[in-house]
């Protein structure tokens, strides 16, 4: 038996067992068995807006009612294009509730990804933002390149000011139903679906994975329902609890450590719009959340509004950072102005959000040589092995591939067997991330296989901005890598050939892919080049533009 199977990292579980019994099948069954337990609890607060839980229920209910009625079908898939607010948790629950699944989308994408995500997921309806549709979806929609028969725009301003007239813009009748308005009319009436089983899909969110293009990971509801409760009970969360909200709803932090949590424990989800650090702020002086997850550079944003003290995150009992590497002295300085120490959480959209985590009270350890925090020790129920390129164990202390099985790993990207069987062989999913474990079953991710790009947890996959550069008709090469960047830890960086006699300038370039693609991912920087440094064989040599 390896070490990675005497699994030393259990020596400091504490207290904790080592082994979860999951309580609930499926998200839907725990979401109605918070319902039934605690009606009147708030579910979430926006701005001044509350909606209790069975606020949230009868919404629900009332939207999966009008999906319906609109022909949608069991097994049928709601896309979800939103910011961080009530409308996305209705609009989830109520995909379940009608049957069928959620296709969590970023707002920031922009038409091309758009419509890839709805055409790639087959989504036949479509909760949207209504400046987003005015932007975007309509014209996506229009194009006829989805699926999508049934739109329904909400308005950021849904559910924050009951008392306030709501300056709704004018639905227009035969385009886009409204979401206030569907609740209203439908008020009462129930969906009629049979239960979904803890093995449906109930959420697709998209990412590259280790390579290519967007992949639907199918966040199925046992893998959910799996994680939620792994969070809950490390961190020992109970409804006196509340639940700040600074990750984005669509990416998996978000979904899992937000919006799946807060329903089952269930306690309030604080909502911003989106993240804007003053108006953050505001919230956890008016709110007092007690537990939060997000991205480093999001607390460090927080912790650099002026006029920020301790007192305003007094009311905080725990910090998690995860999708990105959190630096030591970053961290120092963060505690410093905060008296709170941010725990490093690892995980991946395919193994839907935490595999491991830095137990509550514990100052995980660095890596001398790396640098690196330690990303803490496997959850509950999780089995991690570190691989060499011939996918054998390698001795604890040496440096592989991390791979993964657990109860909270997907299946697989939906409709695609092929990427799903190189990702997950036999189940185990094969991270991507280069890291090790100590003798003591701390484990450190140092390096990485695949060729994403880590812009303060947003994932940018260079294939795709290389796909946009090469549609720019000057464009005779492009490489797209990432390079290191103060605040966001990395940055996209394009490295560009222009074809013989063709003129563009670095700045048109940038403004090419801007157009295209969401903000996070076009490029900061474009070098024109004469040629790119390639492999005899013609393969683009990355590692050497990064060292540039
Ligand atoms: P995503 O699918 O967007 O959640 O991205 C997953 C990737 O984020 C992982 O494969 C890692 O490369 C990176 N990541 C997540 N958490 C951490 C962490 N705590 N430290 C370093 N990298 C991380």
């Amino acid at each position: 038996m390896s070490s990675y199977a005497q699994r030393p990292w259990l020596a400091h579980y504490g207290n904790l067992p080592p082994q979860i019994v999951p309580e609930h099948g499926t998200v839907l069954d725990l979401f109605r068995a918070s319902v039934a337990r605690a009606p009147d609890a708030d579910a979430i607060r926006y701005f001044d807006g509350r909606l209790t839980l069975a606020e949230v229920d009868a919404a629900s209910d009332a939207l999966a009612v009008a999906l319906q009625d609109n022909g949608f079908r069991p097994g049928d898939r709601l896309g979800v294009y939103v910011q961080n607010n009530p409308a996305f948790v209705v609009a989830v629950v109520a995909a379940w509730k009608a049957g069928g699944a959620a296709v969590v989308i970023n707002p920031m994408n922009k038409a091309r990804e758009l419509a890839h995500l709805l055409a790639d997921s087959g989504a036949t309806a479509l909760l949207c933002l209504d400046e987003l549709h005015d932007s975007v979806a309509r014209e996506v929609i229009a194009s006829g390149a989805t699926r999508v028969s049934t739109v329904i725009t909400c308005s950021a301003r849904d559910w924050q000011t009951r008392d306030d007239p709501r300056v709704m813009p004018q639905a227009r009748a035969g385009e886009a139903l409204d979401l206030l308005d569907i609740v209203d009319r439908n008020a009462g009436r129930e969906p009629v679906a049979d239960p979904p089983s803890p093995d449906d899909v109930a959420v697709l969110t998209y990412t590259s994975g280790t390579t290519g293009q967007p992949k639907g990971a199918m966040n199925t509801h046992a893998v959910i329902a799996f994680n939620a409760q792994a969070f809950r009970d490390w961190m020992g969360l109970t409804p006196a609890d509340s639940v700040l909200g600074v990750a984005p709803l669509f990416h998996i932090t978000g979904l899992v450590g937000h919006f799946a949590l807060s329903l089952l424990v269930p306690c309030p989800l604080v909502l911003t719009h989106r993240f804007q650090p003053e108006v953050v702020l505001d919230a956890i002086r008016e709110h007092r959340p007690t537990f939060t997850v997000g991205a480093i550079t999001a607390f460090i944003a927080l912790s650099a509004v002026e006029g920020v003290s301790a007192e305003d995150f007094r009311s905080f009992r725990l910090i998690y950072s995860g999708g990105a590497p959190v630096p030591p002295a970053v961290n120092q300085q963060f505690q410093r102005t905060t008296g709170h120490y941010v725990h490093n959480a690892y995980g991946l959209t395919e193994s839907t959000s935490i595999t491991h985590l830095v137990p509550p009270g514990a100052s995980a350890p660095v890596d001398p040589a790396s640098g690196a925090l330690s990303i803490g020790l496997p959850v509950f129920n999780t089995v991690v092995r570190i691989l060499d390129d011939d996918g054998a164990e390698v001795p604890v202390g040496e440096v592989g591939e991390i791979a993964i099985a657990g109860p909270q790993v997907v299946p697989g990207y939906w409709g695609k067997p092929e990427a799903t069987a190189a990702a997950l062989p036999g189940g185990e999913l094969r991270t991507g991330d280069v890291g090790f474990m100590d003798a003591e079953g701390w484990f450190y991710v140092v390096d990485r296989k695949k060729d994403m790009i880590n812009a303060a947890g947003y994932k940018v996959w260079p294939r795709e901005v290389e796909d946009v550069l090469y549609e720019h008709p000057a464009v005779l090469e492009a490489a797209v890598v990432g390079v290191p960047d103060p605040y966001r830890g990395e940055t996209v960086k394009a490295f560009v050939a222009l074809k013989p006699g063709a003129s563009a300038t670095a700045d048109e370039l940038v403004a090419h892919c801007k157009e295209q693609l969401a903000a996070y991912k076009y490029p900061r920087q474009v070098e024109l080049v004469a040629e790119l440094p390639k492999t005899p064989t013609g393969k683009i040599l990355r590692r050497q533009l990064r060292d540039r």
